[in-house]
This record gives C-alpha cells, sequence and structure tokens, in this order.
C-alpha cells in the first residue's frame, strides 16, 4: 500500500526546499487517506462483528468475565455479555475458543520519528516515518499514544486526518514540539522546529501559546540538569510555562530524575511527571503533595533499562515478537559480543541498574500510597527504546516492581485514559466506547507476558493485523 517513491527520497530538510516538502507531504497523506478508505470498504461487508467464547478483561480492574461475547458495531463496542448471549442479526461471528480480550495499549509517554536507519538523527521526523512509527505501535497492539514532545508542526495535521477517519495507525495525541532548555535539556539530534528553548518567562508564555494556537494536547517541560552537566530549567521559566498552560486549559507534563525537582514541580502546579524519580526514594512530602493535587506518576523502566538489558541476552531477545520490531542491523548489533563487552565497560552501567531499582521501589511506594500511577516508556527516544515491544516489557517491569498483572493492565489502559481526558470514549472495554481491543492466546492475569500472545487488534472497529500474531490451531 505505501508508495514505492517515498518522502525519504525527496531532499526533505533546510528551509530551501520548505516549501516543495510540506506540498509532498500534503499529497503523500491524501494518498494514505485514499488507499485507507479502499481497504475500509473491502472488508465491510458486515459492520457487526461478535467475537464469542471469549474471557474478558475490561480495564476497570474488576474480576474477568468467562465465556462472554463481545458485539463489535462500527467503530464501537455495542455489548459486553456472559455466556449464551444472543447474536444480533448478520453478526459475523468469530469464535475465540478461551482467549482473552483486553483494551487496546496507551502509551502516555512516547515519541515519534526521532530515529532514521537505527539512528537518532535531525532529519528523521517526516510524515512517513511518523506514519511507520504510528502503525508499529499499533500492530503491537497499542491503539493509543501520546508523542511526548520533539513533534515537527506535520503531525497536526495526520493527527487530524485520524480523527476524520482518513488515517491509520495508533491513534496520537501530540505535546507538539514542547519547551527544553537552551543550550541543555534535551540533547537529543534534532531540528530546530522540533522544540522551543525560551530564555526568558515572557518567551516561555509565548511559545506556550503558540501551541495552544495550534491545539496541542498537553505541554511538555524538560527539567534536569542531566546529572549536573548542565542548567536546569529555572523555576521563573516553568512556573511561567505552567501558569500559562493552565490559563489556556492544557496541562502540563514534566520530564524529571531528581526528587527535588518532582517537589518544587508539585509545589508549583505540574499535572504529570513523566517519568520515574531515580535519585532518591520518594518521601512522603512527595506523595502528599501528589494526591493532594491529583498529579499523575508515569514510571518509565524502559528509559534505565534500555541502556543495559539487550547486552544480558535476556530470553525475549529470541521471540518473534522483539525480533519483529526492529531493524535487523539493530538486531544484529545489540546481539553481538562487543554491544555486551562495551555496555559491562560502561561506567554509567551501574548507574542505569541502580536506576532501575529506584524505579521498582518508587513506583511500589506511590502506587500502595494511592497516588494515580499512568504508563508509559519513552519509547521512539532512542532506538533502544522500541515501539510495541517496550510497551509490553514494561508492563512486565511494573509487575517486577510488585504491582499484579491486573494492576499494571489498569495502569495502561483505563489509568491512561484518565490521565489524557479520553476515558468516555477509551481505555476500557464497554457498551458505547470505541473498540480498541488485543485479544490473547494466554491469560495475562497469569503471566503478563501473555499480553504478547497477540491473536489480533481491533482499533477503532478496525482489524488491524499483529506485527507478531499468535497462530493457534484451533
Ligand atoms: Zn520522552
Amino acid at each position: 500500500m505505501l508508495p514505492h517513491t517515498s518522502p525519504g527520497d525527496v531532499p526533505s530538510l533546510g528551509s530551501r526546499r520548505a516549501k516543495g516538502r510540506w506540498a509532498w507531504t500534503a499529497i503523500w497523506l491524501a494518498y494514505l487517506a485514499a488507499s485507507l478508505a479502499v481497504a475500509q470498504s473491502a472488508d465491510a461487508p458486515s459492520r457487526i462483528t461478535a467475537l464469542t467464547h471469549v474471557r474478558v478483561i475490561d480495564g476497570t480492574g474488576r474480576t474477568p468475565l468467562e465465556d462472554a461475547t463481545v458485539v463489535i458495531e462500527g467503530n464501537h463496542i455495542r455489548s459486553i455479555q456472559g455466556g449464551g448471549a444472543a447474536l444480533p442479526a448478520g453478526a459475523r461471528v468469530l469464535d475465540f475458543h478461551g482467549d482473552t480480550v483486553m483494551p487496546g495499549l496507551i502509551n502516555a509517554h512516547g515519541h515519534l520519528a526521532l530515529i532514521a536507519d537505527g539512528k537518532n538523527s535531525a532529519t528523521a521526523y517526516t510524515a512517513e516515518n511518523v506514519l511507520a512509527e504510528l502503525r508499529q505501535y499499533e500492530s503491537y497492539g497499542v491503539t493509543t499514544m501520546l508523542s511526548l514532545g520533539l513533534n515537527r508542526d506535520l503531525l497536526y495535521p495526520i493527527r487530524q486526518q485520524q480523527r476524520e477517519g482518513k488515517l491509520d495507525g495508533a491513534t496520537v495525541f501530540t505535546a507538539g514540539r514542547g519547551i527544553g532548555v537552551p543550550g541543555a535539556a534535551p540533547g537529543l539530534p534534532i531540528a530546530p522546529d522540533q522544540l522551543y528553548r525560551p530564555a526568558t518567562p515572557e518567551e516561555a508564555r509565548a511559545v506556550v501559546d503558540a501551541m495552544a494556537r495550534q491545539h496541542a494536547d498537553i505541554v511538555k517541560i524538560w527539567v534536569d540538569s542531566l546529572g549536573g552537566t548542565k542548567p536546569s530549567m529555572s523555576p521563573e521559566i516553568y512556573r511561567a510555562v505552567i501558569e500559562e498552560a493552565h490559563k489556556q486549559h492544557l496541562r502540563v507534563a514534566a520530564h524529571i530524575y531528581y526528587l527535588a525537582d518532582a517537589k518544587s514541580l508539585v509545589n508549583d502546579g505540574v499535572d504529570v511527571l513523566a517519568h520515574s524519580v531515580r535519585d532518591k526514594p520518594v518521601d512522603q512530602e512527595l506523595i502528599s503533595a501528589m494526591k493532594r493535587r491529583g498529579v499523575w506518576y508515569i514510571p518509565t523502566f524502559t528509559v534505565d533499562e534500555s541502556f543495559y538489558i539487550y547486552a544480558q541476552h535476556p530470553g525475549f531477545m529470541q521471540l518473534d515478537f522483539f525480533k519483529a520490531a526492529l531493524p535487523p542491523t539493530l538486531l544484529t548489533m545489540l546481539s553481538s559480543d562487543e554491544y555486551s563487552q562495551k555496555v559491562s565497560h560502561d561506567p554509567s552501567t551501574a548507574q542505569h541498574q541502580a536506576d532501575v531499582a529506584m524505579d521498582q521501589k518508587n513506583l511500589k511506594t506511590l502506587y500502595d500510597a494511592g497516588v494515580h500511577v499512568g504508563f508509559g516508556t519513552d519509547s521512539g527516544a532512542m532506538p533502544v527504546r522500541i515501539p510495541g515491544f517496550s510497551e509490553h516489557r514494561e508492563l512486565e517491569d511494573m509487575v517486577q516492581a510488585g504491582l499484579t498483572p491486573m494492576q499494571a493492565i489498569v495502569c495502561a489502559t483505563r489509568n491512561n485514559a484518565a490521565l489524557l481526558g479520553i476515558e468516555a470514549t477509551r481505555g476500557t472495554l464497554r457498551p458505547g466506547k470505541r473498540a480498541d481491543m488485543i485479544v490473547l492466546a494466554g491469560n495475562p492475569l497469569n503471566d503478563i507476558t501473555n499480553t504478547r500472545s497477540i491473536v489480533t487488534i481491533y482499533h477503532d472497529g478496525r482489524s488491524v493485523t499483529p506485527r507478531d500474531p499468535v497462530v493457534t490451531a484451533r
């Protein structure tokens, strides 16, 4: 379905070519929208599909319904009923023989198109790469994702086309460009039009207003001294951002590392802490402030673990589910002895391992204290944070930190829908909600890694081919 001539074949960056590039993007998006419309009409003879004999984990945390029937009509769920429900006339019936249905995963901290040819690149942010990554997320059952900053403005028309049902891929929400610090965080190679770096509170307010005019879904700020090597965002700047964003009815999510920054931000009104607190155990002061203000916490084990985990050759690296998610050259590199040696000799590896231990401790403490916990990975920010695969690994990490599989699943579904403000339509399996769901051969409540046993996926009622489908003898 993809055109053979991709936008990558056209000189895609540099202001000289900007006009031509934007025109090309528009044509290409129109082409994709047309091919999707054709694909949808081709498999639309029956608007009603009944999934029978399924276990339903509905995302609310309550006991699963066994031997149920889920009826999908158009893009939404028509009904979910226990055994022996009468089927609507004309329904296409698919007997799933005891498979498990759960809501599509929602990633509230991901990124798009920051990587080309297995490397971070300032020229990677093209519509083609955005679409490819949204499709990768979707083909792993991540049906919704928030691209938390570093987006070029071309993401806005893509989001719009999705809303009009003209483009596939994971449903995207965006923090637009986001707000970093001049000469400091974030340190990734990006184009100048992927991030604002205001130097004064006045500039900070102006860039928030600019993103509000484009209807960004949330505002992202980076508050991190990068190990004391760079100036962090000053409180005057982030207070201006938070105040202006709230004036514009936008919430603010902060990249953080340090407990002290987390506390200051929470006290200054931030809405989401978008990474784990990693330097110290969280304390009662932070817990009380987060609960009082209803601040969300998104642990991102993937960030810290991805620096070293592949060097240990974990069993998951043998799975097609993993291999299908990354380019062969990257797989070869991560599997090599040189890579293992490099990681084991890297002085920062011990720190990353200590960070994961702190992530575990802090997640368990905050969850048990009743702080709102969401779900994210930072996948897409670096080649080793792998869209689609990392979300399933993150669930396993949360369970290793002491959450039950059900608790981890609820964080990644209902809770994240609430975090994004879309709980009326997504995040749980209830009549009237969007038909976003994954059908699994195994029961993830018995073993969280069974979220990887994907038989099929529905997104907005549309059937999506899994990247690595489980084929079971029936
Ligand atoms: Zn990030």
